[in-house]
Parts: structure tokens; sequence; C-alpha cells
């Protein structure tokens, strides 16, 4: 409901703009950001050109500068979490180039102090505590999975699933990934520092080809009102995206740069796929990546969307933080 007031013209669609500050080694370094405005305003300068010349604004639904708290950034989005409980699907996703702080707002920093902690957590501390504390004559279930996508799908056990039709009913695409009930967030928090781990280990084991791939946590939240039997399934997708940079052809060859060319293409088809849905065009081009199938059934619809923009302030960052704000401009 709350959601509902917050909403704009745009629908189901929310973009939020974070930028990151400068890391310590970076201090005496310049940004591109000129201004950040209360309204979603964003400047950034070209530092190749003097003055405000090349000084280009764009708009989002909020831009949080280099200060903004895990804390303050979670309240704008925990009005979707709830929407959760009440059987809507949500997804939430991190775009942007490697460094930009794609996993900082989605998880946290590694070690992440509670006031630290990423939207990750803090959402599933507000499922747990809601579902706990709403009236008695309900019960929740929570369900999880962890998959990460480059060119196939992995699950959790690092078992490689393949893709199957998306059955409507519980908007789960992979079915053969492992669901893990979980109780509470330190269950979830098990869970998924298993998959950070067999991330690094599969990483190796491929010969470090990248890190570089889509990290899905998905939740699937089952209510039951007991005195009527009735039910409700709603999901929750946190999508880490893989970097968005683009790959320079006269660095990366062979597997990496399939790779990469993968990569790339599945972020342009979850582009392709919010613009229409923005657009609100009668065709979605949904299986034009299995990113966008794995998700079709929280993407449109009924089911809310809330895109982070990362971008990484620094001047030497300014060609790529001006693909990635195309990219938003596109979808926002
Ligand atoms: P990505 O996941 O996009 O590659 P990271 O989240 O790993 O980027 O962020 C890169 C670095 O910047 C990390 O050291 C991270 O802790 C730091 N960082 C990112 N965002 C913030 C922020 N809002 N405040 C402080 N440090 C940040
Ligand atoms: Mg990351």
């Amino acid at each position: 409901k709350l959601f509902n007031e917050l909403q704009d013209l745009k629908g189901n669609i929310r973009v939020y703009c974070r930028v990151r500050p400068l890391l310590s080694g970076q201090a005496e370094k310049r940004t591109t950001i000129e201004h950040i405005g209360e309204n979603g305003e964003l400047v950034v300068g070209n530092p190749s050109k003097q003055g405000k010349d090349g000084n280009r604004l764009f708009r989002f639904n909020k831009v949080y500068g280099p200060n903004a708290t895990q804390g303050e950034v979670f309240s704008d989005t925990q009005p979707l979490i709830r929407c959760v409980l009440d059987g809507y699907n949500v997804c939430i996703f991190a775009y942007g180039q490697t460094g930009s702080g794609k996993t900082y707002t989605m998880t946290g920093p590694n070690g992440a102090t509670e006031e630290e902690w990423g939207v990750n957590y803090r959402a599933l501390n507000d499922l747990f505590n809601i579902s706990q504390n709403r009236s008695s004559s309900f019960m929740y279930e929570v369900g999880v999975q962890i998959i990460q996508y480059s060119q196939t799908f992995v699950s959790l056990d690092l078992h490689t699933l393949g893709i199957k039709t998306v059955s409507q009913e519980n908007g789960l695409a992979v079915p053969d990934a492992s669901m893990y009930p979980v109780r509470s967030t330190s269950d979830v928090i098990e869970l998924m520092n298993i998959g950070l781990n067999n991330r690094a280990v599969s990483a190796t084991a491929l010969n470090e080809r990248s890190s570089r791939s889509h990290s899905v946590v998905s939740i699937h939240v089952r209510g039951k009102d007991l005195h009527t039997g009735t039910t409700s399934q709603g999901n929750l997708h946190l999508v880490d995206l893989a970097g968005s940079e683009r790959v320079d052809r006269s660095e990366v060859t062979g597997d990496r740069l399939r790779e990469a060319q993968h990569i790339n293409k599945s972020l342009s088809a979850l582009g392709d796929v919010i613009f229409a849905l923005a657009q609100k065009s009668s065709h979605v081009p949904y299986r034009n990546s299995k990113l966008t199938q794995l998700l079709q059934t929280s993407l449109g619809g009924q089911a809310k969307t809330l895109m982070f923009v990362q971008l990484n302030p620094d001047v030497s960052s300014y060609s790529e933080t001006v693909s990635t704000l195309k990219f938003a401009e596109r979808v926002s």
C-alpha cells in the first residue's frame, strides 16, 4: 500500500541511483558527479570538457550520494518487501560496472556489521519479523534458492541446472535448483556464505575465469490463512548482476570473450525487457535470455521491480558511468 503511494507514472518499475564514495586511494582524485538533487536529479560532468559544457542531467526515482547509509537506502526499499508477504512478486537488481558498489548495496562489505548490512539481509530480517508478528492465524513458509548464472545456471551445491519452463504457479523457473527451507535470517546468511565459498571454488576450478556472473537469491514465501485455508505465494528475487563493463577485444579471447559477450547480451536483454514493460509494450522479449526467463514471473504483470544503478564517481570511470546511465535512462 505504501508502495502504491510512492509509485510514479512508470507503474511498477522504479530506478534508484547510488553513487559510491571515492575509495581512500582515490581521495585526491576527481569525481564526475557535479550535483545530486533532492528529487532524483543527478548531474554528471565530462572530465575532458571545461566548466559546465560537459554536464548532463539524469533523473531517477531517487539518487543516493556517497554518504548515504545502508539504512537510508533500505528505508526506501522496505515497502517492496512487505508486498512479498501480500503475495506479490518482487525483483530487486543492482546494475553497474565492477567496483561500482553492487555487492555493497545488495549484501554489504565483507564482514559487514549489522549497520553495514545490505538490502539482502535487511529484507530477510523484515520478512521474518513481519511474518512472525502478523496475526497468529497466518502461517508462512519461506524457502530460498541461490543460483549463479554466467553461461549456465549453477546452484548452491554446484550442480549445473537446465532451465525449465517457467511455472506460473510458483514462479520457479529452475525447479531443479535445491530449495532450502529457512526459519531465520541467520539460516539464509549461512546459505549465502556457502554460495560465496562455492563461487570462489568454482572460479578457481575454472582457472580463475572470472567472477563475472549474475547471482540470484530467490526467496519464496508461502502464506496460509489458517482460518479460511486460503494460500498466497510471493517471491522475492535479489539479483547482484554481473559487471556491465564492456570487454576490450584486444585483452580477452576465447572462452573469456565468449563469456563476456554472453553476459553483456543477457544484460541488454534484461534492459530490453524492462524497457518494454516501462513502455507498456504488448510484446515483452523475455525469451531472449535465460536471465529474463528465470525472472519472467517476477518482471511485469503485477510484479514490482526495483533497479539500483550503481556508479563509481572516479573520473577514470567516466565512460563506463555514461554507458551505465544510458542503460538506466532507457528503463527509467
Ligand atoms: P561491485 O559489486 O559492483 O563490483 P563492490 O560492492 O564490491 O562493487 O564495491 C567495490 C568497493 O567499494 C568495495 O571495497 C566496497 O566495500 C566499496 N563500496 C562500495 N559502495 C560503497 C559505499 N556506499 N560506501 C562505502 N564503500 C563502498
Ligand atoms: Mg560484486
